[in-house]
């Protein structure tokens, strides 16, 4: 975004839909910062609103085409917004950089736990990407969204039989995580003419935080075989006919911000993959897992994803030169990057509590149950008002939302324009694990969800009612009330 002059809000001109290409002008307040950094049109993660954010001619906040405050009265809120240009336009990113940078075969897979729907998947799937899954529930929505069986991965560090036998009864790779799946596959397997797909996950003794990271031989992680026990793995797998190892896997963390942990996990598979080829396994695929960073305040500054690709493919194929390996597939596996910025949440202004010289609450309609990373991880959100994103700050408010838990808080101490009941709150970068996290906590429905693009929105998760709360309640007829 770029910084804005005055605003130029006349309620008296008639409301004026913004040209295409327009990029919008916002000076929102506490999060004025961040909208003074240009929009980069090729790395969405690195922005805060959605590539299509623009203004009227009366400076209210336009996404995919669509008036934000109209979103909100139609469908009502909280209201997820998705942008299918910005989601488009990240899948993109990662294929093209994928192409440029490696010189061998490469495909992305969308860690769907980010954000699990029919439509997502049916998008990503349509931007010829892959994609992968960690339950019964993320699997069937990818199959049934038309993700096809050989671009989905199962992961997941207690797989049921249910989960193991969907996984292979319709062709999808299974993450080998524990000798617990290999016991389970090995029941379910054995049986089948063809061969199970594998990969085998290690953990790779490197873990990230935002701004450090450690290596260390080992790793306190529930997630995948210790590197003592790989070769153990490998060697028993080789004797097993009904497991074909098509390659190794490794995740090191969640909004990555530094490239040289990516760096290093390179050269830390490229040995495995050396040892598990020299073990007879065919190995052509290399899963360096997810964790690019996103933009969520201004001062938050991740790599792009072109950058982030081309480090960790030029790191894989410098590895594999330097030990003499055939170029396995790269399979990359961003979840975070790849939707949050696309998402964007809605809500309704209600009451206000103002704490002499302590400080002001603004309630809004939702909270920790539509977005628990504030309170789960002290998480920072950004937020403007969608119909006069550039109307002066004025005050300090504490955004809450409507749970009975003091830390249900969406920002704290924010500047904004002074609010008043009605008013619709955007808040950015919702779109990773903020309805995939959520709960019904208090017995709050879920809210909807819209996919908008060109001007057009098109529900694609309808918003729960109070009465679907019920619907899995049992009342034992000797408890039901007499009547
Ligand atoms: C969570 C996860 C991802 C995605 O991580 P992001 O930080 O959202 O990109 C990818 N692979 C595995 C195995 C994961 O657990």
């Amino acid at each position: 975004m770029v910084t804005s002059a005055s605003p130029t809000t006349d309620p008296t001109t008639d409301p004026v839909a913004p040209s295409p290409g327009t990029p919008a002008v916002i000076t929102p307040g506490e999060g004025a910062a961040a909208f003074e950094q240009d929009v980069d049109p090729v790395s969405p993660n690195r922005n805060l609103a959605p590539l299509t954010a623009q203004l009227d001619g009366l400076g209210r906040l336009w996404v995919g085409g669509c008036l934000l405050s109209d979103l909100a009265r139609t469908y009502g809120t909280p209201l997820y917004v998705l942008d299918e240009a910005t989601l488009r336009a990240t899948c993109r990113a990662y294929r093209l950089a994928l192409a440029e940078h490696y010189p061998g075969e490469a495909l992305a897979l969308y860690a769907s736990k980010a954000n699990s729907s029919l439509a997502i998947t049916a998008l990503v799937a349509s931007e010829g990407l892959g994609l992968d899954a960690v339950s019964a529930g993320e699997l069937l929505t990818a199959l049934q969204g038309g993700m096809p069986a050989e671009r989905i991965v199962l992961h997941g560090n207690n797989k049921s039989a249910e989960e193991l036998q969907l996984a292979i009864a319709r062709g999808v790779t299974v993450v080998l995580d524990n000798w617990s799946d290999i016991e389970l596959l090995q029941g379910l397997a054995a049986s089948r003419p063809d061969p199970v797909r594998l990969l085998v996950r290690f953990t790779p003794g490197i873990e990230c935080h935002t701004h450090e990271y450690i290596r260390t031989g080992h790793l306190d992680s529930k997630f995948g075989f210790d590197p003592d026990q790989l070769e153990a793995v490998l060697r028993h797998l080789a004797g097993c006919p009904w497991a074909r190892v098509d390659g190794l896997h490794a995740h090191i963390g969640s909004q990555i911000f530094e490239l040289e942990p990516h760096r290093d996990l390179a050269g830390v598979m490229a040995e495995a993959l050396a040892l598990a080829r020299s073990l007879g396994h065919p190995c052509g695929d290399l899963n360096v897992g997810g964790g690019l960073g996103i933009r969520y305040v201004g001062s938050d500054d991740p790599p792009s994803i072109q950058e982030w690709v081309r480090v960790v493919a030029t790191a894989v194929a410098e590895a594999c030169r330097q030990r003499q390996l055939a170029l396995p597939r790269l399979l990359c596996e961003p979840g975070r990057s790849l939707v949050a910025t696309a998402g964007i949440t809605l809500y309704t202004v209600g009451s206000r509590k103002e704490i002499p010289e302590l400080r002001t609450y603004l309630s809004v309609d939702g909270g920790m149950s539509d977005n628990p990373r504030p309170i789960t991880y002290q998480s920072l959100y950004t937020a403007v008002l969608a119909d006069r994103p550039l109307a002066e700050a004025t005050e300090t408010v504490t955004v809450a939302g409507k749970h009975c838990e003091s830390g249900d808080v969406l920002l704290r101490d924010v500047r904004l324009p002074a609010a008043a009941a009605g008013d619709v709150l955007t808040v950015f970068a919702t779109g990773a694990y903020n309805a995939a996290m959520g709960s019904n906590y208090n017995r709050i429905p879920r809210p909807a969800a819209v996919l908008v693009h060109e001007g057009v929105a098109d529900v694609v998760q309808r918003r729960e009612q109070p009465e679907d709360l019920l619907r899995y309640d049992v009342l034992p007829a000797r408890l039901a009330p007499v009547t």
